[in-house]
């Protein structure tokens, strides 16, 4: 056999990237019971301990066997930017050199993480600065817990994290089974103890993975609406020419019926001339008549090479009066942290583009300059 291959070890294997049922499985494949899993994550994720030799409740061989094949790895924070309203944007280094944003939103009475699910985004939403960046990968699950398990390091003891939303970079619903890993270790009492109502899903709808995640993972959910009509969400929300209205619709139907919270929120960006008519939010009542509803309006956050603009704020009330009168709960969004583009759809991070339209960019380059 050739000795160089002999002795290549193999990589230690991330603790982070297991939630309970993973850990109980993987402490039952060492012949461990499964109760070892609610220790480790105690460990982890309460008392902040990386060193199994500090974690006197494992045996000695345990800790031993740990200590040769595991680690507890977070990925990197490599920059922090603080903005004049206390919100803090954190980059976050990762394998092979991406970089994803992570933001810190703290209120009066909560203190909110927007985590970020995937390198770049490939739903190419037209109004969103990272769907420009294109798409690199999916985060694994230590790269989503990491995030949160980075930040409260960060804030140390006395300012805890009671919120979270999968808002940040990425679909998290196309990133179904280590978002849900990392959303079940935030909601565990072994390990963050958030309440199923504190810990939200956005996404653009993706209409076969909500189906399924009422049935594994029970977290509020926001949808990215942004539009009333098939057509304009086409263009605005490409993923509606796959999965239109009257399918997510249903979803969120069939969601609400099970969801903690019993309603769905909407978020809907306010773009100048675009989808703010009056007849838009007329059209918008019409489409939530039968789905329990909260609506969230966002100003559009520009970004360089944004070619919309925001709504004006006049327009705005006007559109969100529409709404309350047909008794729909309507907020206007505070936009935070604008000040260093953390706000709704300016995170950026670092993304080296591996999707198609990428390469099919790459090649048109190409060919020109084959032609020059
Ligand atoms: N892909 C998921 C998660 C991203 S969440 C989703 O679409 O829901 C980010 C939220 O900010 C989404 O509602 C998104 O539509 C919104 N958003 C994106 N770009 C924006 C911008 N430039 N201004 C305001 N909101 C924006």
């Amino acid at each position: 056999m050739n000795s160089a291959i002999e002795s290549v070890k193999p990589a230690p294997i991330n603790l982070l990237n297991f939630d309970r049922k993973g850990l109980q499985a993987f402490f039952v494949s060492l012949g461990e019971k499964p109760f070892r899993a609610t220790q480790l994550l105690k460990w982890i994720y309460q008392e902040g301990v990386v060193d199994f030799d500090q974690m006197t409740n494992l045996s000695k061989s345990l800790r031993a066997y740990l200590k040769a094949n595991c680690h507890i790895k977070a990925p990197e924070i490599v920059a922090e930017q603080l903005a004049t309203d206390g919100t803090c944007k954190w980059a976050v280094q990762m394998q092979c050199g991406n970089r994803v944003e992570t933001v810190y939103i703290p209120e009066e009475r909560r203190a909110t993480l927007c985590v970020s699910s995937q390198v770049g985004c490939a739903l190419a939403c037209s109004f969103c600065s990272t769907a420009q960046q294109g798409f690199n990968r999916n985060l694994s699950t230590a790269e989503i817990i990491g995030q949160l398990y980075l930040v409260q390091q960060q804030l140390g003891a006395e300012r805890r994290i009671t919120n979270v939303v999968m808002m940040g970079m990425g679909e998290p619903l196309l990133n179904f089974d280590n978002v849900v890993a990392a959303m079940n270790l935030m909601m565990d009492d072994f390990a963050y103890g958030l309440s199923k109502r504190r810990v939200t899903i956005s996404t653009s709808g993706v209409v076969p993975a909500m189906h399924r995640l009422h049935e594994v993972c029970d977290v509020s959910m926001a949808v990215s609406l942004h539009a009333a009509n098939d057509a304009l969400r086409d263009q605005l929300v490409p993923i509606n020419c796959k999965y239109p209205l009257s399918e997510l619709m249903d979803a969120c139907r069939a969601y609400a019926q099970n969801g903690p919270r019993k309603h769905i929120t909407f978020e809907y960006v306010m773009l100048d001339g675009i989808n703010d008519s009056l007849e838009d939010a007329r059209t918008l009542v019409k489409l939530l008549k039968n789905v329990p509803s909260k609506v969230n309006l966002i100003p559009f956050n520009p970004f360089p090479q944004s070619t919309y603009r925001c709504s004006n704020i006049a327009v705005i009330l006007r559109f969100r009066d529409v709404l309350q009168n047909a008794d729909i709960v309507t907020t206007i969004r505070k936009t935070r942290g604008d000040d260093i583009d953390a706000a709704c759809g300016q995170l950026v991070g670092q993304v080296q583009d591996k999707s198609r339209r990428h390469l099919k960019l790459q090649k048109a380059a190409g060919a020109e300059n084959h032609a020059l």
